[in-house]
């Protein structure tokens, strides 16, 4: 009888592990167990207990269950809709925490990878309602302030940005900061820090043409380009990108400071939202 190798036994036990799904600690739940194939880092088990949001109760802003605010009409804000991957759940709120404020960096892909889908639903909404192809001009990142930004190393919102950009190859541009507010939030009263959030957001001074050459002006003499009915006019999508909406509060002042924007570039705007998680 042919004698093997005597180091056959630990080959072949390799070469099954290789072949076996990979067995690796899941970041949630910290058991060894087979990956999701579609969120690194996360388990089978756990990816099957992910609260997505595939269809919105409301259209408006994406929320999982009925929403008072946005059924009593129109805000008046130039956000158009939210659409958010995840209800935030107990476990979402742990997944962020752990990234967002205890930097674990590997979140940041499953994290990144959901809050894609969440843009596969939009697009396909969109362009079931219009029945043209469609596709956002620009990602834009909710800014943190420097303070924040000092404390965290990164901007979480502009991390999920960066990654839906080089996915769908839709460029982000930091287009706001956050304004600077004298006096401690927690001696204002509700309608000067209602105030205050309606001022939050200011553009972004190293962008002093945002728009130029990226967008068709439609109605400039000099453009060169025939004058199209308003209705008609080519605008830019902007999508507005952050972890978390739950008021909205915020990326509706995001909103209007990019309208704002867009309306003394000449142009028109059009802005939605995604955010990771909506509480
Ligand atoms: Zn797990
Ligand atoms: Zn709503």
């Amino acid at each position: 009888m042919a004698k093997y190798p005597i180091n056959i036994g630990r080959w072949l036990r390799a070469a099954h592990s290789l072949l076996a799904p990979r067995q690796e600690q899941c970041l949630s739940c910290g058991r060894l167990g087979h990956q999701s194939t579609v969120l690194p880092g996360i388990c089978e088990a756990c990816a099957r207990t992910i609260p997505w949001i595939r269809k919105p109760r409301c259209r408006k802003c994406g929320r999982h269950v009925g929403c008072p605010d946005c059924a009593r009409g129109s805000d008046g804000s130039s956000l158009i809709r939210n659409r958010s991957a995840v209800a935030y759940s107990s476990e979402m709120r742990q997944w962020l925490s752990q990234y967002k404020y205890r930097g674990d960096e590997k979140y940041a892909e499953p994290l990144s990878r959901m809050l894609d889908s969440a843009y596969s639903i939009l697009k396909a909404e969109i362009e079931a309602e219009a029945k043209l192809k469609w596709n956002a001009d620009l990602l834009v990142p909710v800014p943190v302030s420097g303070l924040r930004l000092a404390e965290r190393g990164f901007n979480q919102a502009e991390r999920l940005a960066q990654y839906i950009s080089a996915h769908r190859k839709i460029p982000v541009m930091e287009l706001l900061i956050r304004a600077h507010h004298t006096g401690k939030q927690s001696f204002k009263g509700r309608a000067e820090r209602l105030a205050d959030m309606k001022r939050a957001f200011v553009p972004n001074p190293v962008w002093t043409q945002p728009f130029a050459g990226r967008i068709p002006f439609p109605d400039s003499p000099n453009s060169g380009i025939r004058t199209v009915p308003p209705s008609l006019s080519p605008s830019v999508r902007i999508i507005v990108v952050d972890d978390i909406y739950t008021t909205g509060s915020t990326i509706r002042a995001c909103a209007d400071t990019l309208q704002g924007m867009a309306i003394s570039s000449g142009i028109r705007a059009e802005i939605y939202s995604l955010t990771w998680a909506r509480s």
